[in-house]
């Protein structure tokens, strides 16, 4: 089973771990154990999807603007699609549950 967390707690938490400016708080992924926040995907090419690629999506396996690999790790780790064992799911205030990847630790 995923661990389960209501969105005003997972908040506290980032801002407790990692200050109040998400764009910095640091994300773990599951399956390299890579960590990223959202100023690393600013030169991705997939940003128009946004900040939230940043515990949705592992950056080990994303392109940049130029469709170069930002690394040759090449993991592909999505937590929408994922095992649910191996991410946290957020539920927010409307009851929607969304997979995200583990905060990182420091
Ligand atoms: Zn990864």
């Amino acid at each position: 089973m995923a661990k389960e967390i209501r969105s005003d707690e997972w908040i506290k938490q980032g801002i407790k771990l990692f200050g109040k400016n998400r764009f910095a708080w640091r994300f773990e992924c599951p399956k390299c154990g890579g960590t990223q926040s959202a100023l690393d995907f600013v030169n991705v090419k997939r940003f128009a999807a946004g900040p939230r690629l940043a515990f949705l999506l592992c950056k080990n396996g994303a392109l940049d603007l130029k469709n170069v690999p930002l690394n040759q790790i090449g993991c592909n780790f999505n937590s929408t699609t994922s095992d649910l064992s191996q991410v946290v799911i957020v539920i927010n205030p409307k009851g929607k549950k969304i997979p995200v990847f583990p905060f990182a630790k420091k």
